[in-house]
């Protein structure tokens, strides 16, 4: 869970990075950081924080140069502190390179520990570090070669981007588990985790780094190394679609917007049930509760508002925090609610404890029957490519059934997507057709959060190790 911009070639990269920063704020809200290159050199800043706390007016204005790349953080391997915040930047035999990533690294503690006995010196525990050392160990002459080289020792998820001095690198591992595109601005190529960033700065989307793409841009312009590893199935996570993207990002192709929408209609022709109103979780479960209500022809209303003020209530570490979080975070609209017979969608059920909580509210408003429509399947596996999710045992649908979950949340009833219905959903919303707005990029998804399928294999006692690091 983390975003990652990157500009080349722009008198104000620093002020467009951080400007992408802020609209990939909601990837992760931990630390930021930008690196900038004035092609001699480069200088990284990282704070934690949001993006707004960690950099002032002084500090960008001190940024200079045409090249950068900035990372906003929220931890899946390796703790919440300053050595782990991104950019990582370098000195090494060749110059300087600094790195921003968005993935998890499924072999990284095993290459960790490989590259330790040979007398590596770490400086955080993200796993993200291992790739630098990797790369300074290469022996290709040309960058673009020794990232090659380092990202065919690495298993798992990553969309990259690297700076040197003058040069800028995009990867994405062979399956594509986690987004990143290319845009324009004027006469500067930029990258992001999410098209929305572009809307932001008024670039124009070019298209998808690929699946097993690397993409170089220098003074000679943008170029492709593809495939610069052996190709795999492709594997975008479909959580994207369902909770992660902002609903304004196109990704894979796809309108996250129209995704949504169409799981929240899928939903509905699912599990109908009998009621007044269809209210969302906001704002994750809006556009499914706009496509429920549209499909099943019951109004739409807000029986819940929102705090704007506060972050997302998974975000805080503490179970005590995370049980307030939910009240300081939305509230029950008696007006709309009272007397009625509600539908309440939201995205996904993680612990259990937001659905709860939210029940709770919405019988003490007056609403006299409750139903809960979650618009994936149930969530029954941690995720070991980049998404935060507990461990197993704390993912309430790992071992409850629908049924079970509901008399703990205590609703009428409670009912998920089906995965094949989550499956048509995404295929149904057409890709984009214009030739430069969108290009496709196959079929495959990992699913593996909600079916135990991963599309990485581990070996034995790597998943325990694994686990350990992520949470
Ligand atoms: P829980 O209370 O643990 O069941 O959390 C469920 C809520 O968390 C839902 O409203 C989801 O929108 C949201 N959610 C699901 N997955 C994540 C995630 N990985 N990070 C943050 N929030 C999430």
């Amino acid at each position: 869970m983390c975003g990652i911009f990157g500009v080349f070639g722009h008198p104000e990269a620093a002020n467009l990075t951080y400007l992408g920063l802020h609209a990939l704020q909601h990837r992760g809200q931990e630390s930021a950081g930008i690196t900038v290159s004035d092609g001699d050199r480069l200088r990284t800043e990282r704070r934690m924080g949001l993006v707004g706390e960690a950099f002032d007016r002084a500090l960008l204005r001190s940024l200079r140069g045409p090249y950068a790349v900035g990372h906003v953080r929220y931890s899946t391997a390796g703790d919440s502190s300053l050595p782990n915040a991104q950019p990582f930047c370098v000195e090494y035999a060749h110059g300087a390179v600094a790195v921003a990533h968005n993935g998890n690294l499924i072999n990284a503690v095993d290459l960790r520990k490989r590259l330790e006995l040979d007398g590596a010196i770490f400086q955080s525990t993200s796993d993200s570090e291992v790739i630098l050392h990797l790369l300074a160990r290469a022996r290709e002459l040309e960058l673009p070669g020794r990232i090659a080289s380092a990202l065919k020792q690495v298993e798992g998820a990553y969309s990259l981007l690297f700076l040197s001095e003058n040069q800028m690198v995009a990867a994405r591992d062979p399956r594509g588990f986690r987004p990143l595109c290319i845009g324009r601005i004027k006469g500067a190529f930029v990258f992001s985790s999410e098209s929305v960033a572009f809307d932001l700065i008024g670039a124009e989307f070019i298209r998808e780094v690929e699946p097993g793409e690397l993409v170089v841009v220098d003074g000679k312009g943008l170029h492709s190394l593809h495939p610069w590893t052996v190709p795999e199935e492709r594997r975008f996570c479909v959580f994207e679609h369902v909770y992660f993207a902002r609903p304004d990002s196109f990704m894979d192709g796809r309108s996250v917007y129209a995704v949504r929408e169409a799981l929240g209609r899928r939903l509905a022709r699912e599990h109908p049930v009998p009621a007044d109103i269809v209210i969302p979780v906001p704002d994750s479960g809006v556009p499914a509760a706009i496509g429920y209500a549209r499909e099943s022809g019951v109004p739409f209303a807000m029986g819940l508002v929102r705090s704007h003020y506060v972050g997302r209530t998974f975000i805080e570490p503490e179970e005590s925090i995370r049980h307030f979080g939910v009240k300081l975070k939305l509230n029950a609209v008696r007006q709309v609610l009272d007397g009625k017979r509600v539908i309440v969608v939201d995205d996904s059920l993680v612990r259990g404890t937001t659905a709860r909580k939210i029940v709770k509210m919405l019988r003490a408003a007056g609403a006299r029957e409750v139903h809960m429509r979650i618009s994936s399947p149930p969530t029954t596996h941690p995720c070991f490519y980049g998404i935060d999710t507990p461990t197993r045992s704390e993912l309430i649908a790992s071992s409850h059934t629908p049924d079970e979950i509901a008399r703990y949340v205590t609703c009428n009833t409670l009912k998920y997507l089906s995965r094949e219905g989550m499956m048509e959903a995404v295929d149904e919303v057409t890709p984009d057709p214009g030739p430069k707005r969108l290009r496709v990029i196959g079929q495959g998804y990992c699913d593996a959060c909600f079916t135990g399928r991963y599309p990485v294999e581990f070996a034995p006692g790597e998943m325990s190790s694994l686990r350990r690091v992520i949470n």
